[in-house]
């Protein structure tokens, strides 16, 4: 199973992915926050007299294209970037971005991964110890707070979801949030179980997005297009829902095997299965730590 999962994930996230042919779509959310799509996670862009805050930096080869696009949006130089979670889609810029000045930002967990050689099993990836200046500067552990471009924006951790260092940000005065990782639009997200991933955490920090949100909420997802309550809403019944229905099946220590023959998420397959994480390469993850 180990192999069947790495042979059909490395070809699209791995293998050396073509950067020259992307491009770096903008949405505009408000009206001084900005989404923006290209390879990898996507990124949030405040912008004001007070410099230019982004919320992750996808891959190293984007980085002039990235800036490019943030050039259109402001001309004050990107002061903050801070980085949702470890992975290699949403931190990859940071060195580019530290040698020109950009301060990074992350929880203390981001920074002690990063500062090592680390191995992600389920794929096979071997990622290298980033340089210094690729590392987090200033982190936190539960809570921290910036107050910029009139923008109060309140990060904080929530723990053991999508890795054992994400942090969610809270545009105050927009009613924005950025969820990083812990959120994919219409799709089962991968779980970074090696690094302290869960899906209840997983399932407790929409919650908990949720339970701060109002109907008008908007929400920039680290994978797929911008959302709404009611998108998220869907995401967390759909997540209970799945959870309940693999739980039935640890109960009787069912084995992975035969949950996978059972096939019991196919009614999904054709939408939350049709991102990255196919239903069964998503059941073989998440169901051993059920
Ligand atoms: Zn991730």
């Amino acid at each position: 199973m180990k192999l069947l999962i790495l042979s059909l994930l490395l070809p699209s996230l791995l293998m050396g992915q073509d950067f020259s042919k992307v491009q770096i779509k903008t949405i505009k959310i408000s009206k001084n926050i900005h989404m923006l799509q290209g390879a990898g996670g996507n990124i949030g862009v405040l912008s004001g007299n007070d410099g230019v805050f982004i919320i992750d930096d996808q891959f190293a080869p984007l980085t002039k294209k990235i800036k490019a696009a943030i050039s259109k949006i402001s001309r004050k130089p990107i002061k903050y970037v801070f980085n949702t979670h470890w992975h290699f889609d949403h931190t990859g810029g940071n060195e580019n971005l530290g040698k020109s000045g950009t301060v990074i930002v992350a929880h203390e967990n981001v920074r002690k991964l990063l500062s090592k050689d680390q191995m992600l099993k389920v794929f096979g990836k071997e990622l290298k110890a980033s340089p210094k200046v690729a590392l987090p500067v200033i982190t936190f552990n539960s809570r921290i707070n910036f107050h910029l471009n009139n923008e109060h924006l309140s990060i904080f951790h929530v723990q053991n979801a999508h890795t054992n260092g994400d942090g969610i940000i809270h545009f105050k005065e927009s009613n924005v949030f950025h969820m990083g990782d812990t959120f994919f639009k219409d799709k089962f997200p991968f779980i970074d179980v090696q690094h302290g991933g869960s899906l209840k955490g997983i399932i407790l920090a929409a919650e908990k997005v949720l339970a701060m949100s109002n109907s008008k909420t908007q929400y920039i997802p680290g994978h797929g297009d911008l959302a709404d309550y009611q998108d998220l809403k869907n995401y967390v019944k759909t997540l209970k829902d799945v959870q309940l229905r693999l739980s039935k099946f640890k109960r009787n220590n069912t084995s992975l095997k035969r949950v996978l023959k059972k096939k019991p998420l196919e009614d999904l397959d054709k939408t939350y299965g049709s991102g990255f994480m196919k239903t069964d390469k998503w059941i073989s993850i998440v169901y051993p730590t059920l």
